[in-house]
């Protein structure tokens, strides 16, 4: 009789939700930290969970550290990923051991997770990232890899639109999230590079703040 119930229940699309993260915000934003990491930024950041299909076609639940003022939009997106079931890897904070394991602090480039806040710089310049201001999230990096010259990251990753996961120029999740103003970085192939993994977006209320920590 259990099992027929469960079943139906299946039947119905009440799969139970595979959770990929379930820190509370405290591990998630003070933990596994590196040297030099600001509280006035954390002090700035939430925590958002998620939901998205994975690759395995289960509903996955997810975290994403990020900016409080950017934490609406971040829920807005995900409910375009969820709808056109575009499939996600994982959706785990940086902090995280699982993360952890594979580089100290999250530094590791080599991972498909998708992350939003890691105090660190940007690739190849002096001044941190956006993504240590929690204003960027990197979406499925090994489908969507930075490229610049020979330097891929994660190392090896190759970008193929035909694969499932990979971002595009007219993707919904793309135009999701530029309707809500964040800049796109596939499209910075003028800059000599170009980072289909990565958005970013700098609220109007915020540009003095981000140039303190930017200059
Ligand atoms: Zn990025």
């Amino acid at each position: 009789m259990h099992i027929i119930l469960v079943c139906l229940l299946f039947a119905a699309g009440c799969a139970p939700v595979v959770f990929d993260s379930r820190l509370n915000a405290s591990q998630a934003i003070w933990d596994n930290q590196p040297p030099g990491v600001a509280a006035e930024v954390q002090d700035r950041l939430v925590l958002v969970p998620v939901r998205y299909y994975g690759f395995d076609g289960r509903l996955h639940q997810g975290q994403v550290v990020i900016h409080r003022d950017l934490a609406q939009d971040i829920r807005m997106v995900f409910a375009v990923i969820r709808a056109t079931r575009f499939p996600v890897e994982s959706v785990i904070p940086v902090a995280h051991p699982l993360i952890q394991e594979q580089g100290v602090y999250g530094l590791s480039p080599d991972t498909n997770n998708t992350s939003a806040y890691v105090w660190r710089f940007a690739v190849g310049e002096n001044r941190l990232s956006m993504h240590a201001l929690g204003l960027a999230i990197d979406i499925n990096p090994r489908l969507n890899p930075y490229v610049r010259g020979d330097l891929a990251l994660p190392p090896g990753a190759t970008y193929d639109p035909a694969v499932a996961g990979t971002l595009t120029a007219d993707h919904p999740v793309v135009l999701g999230f530029r309707r809500l103003g964040w800049k796109w970085g596939g499209h910075w192939g003028s800059r000599g590079r170009v980072d289909p993994m990565h958005f970013q977006k700098i609220p109007r209320s915020l540009a003095a703040w981000v140039a303190k920590w930017r200059e």
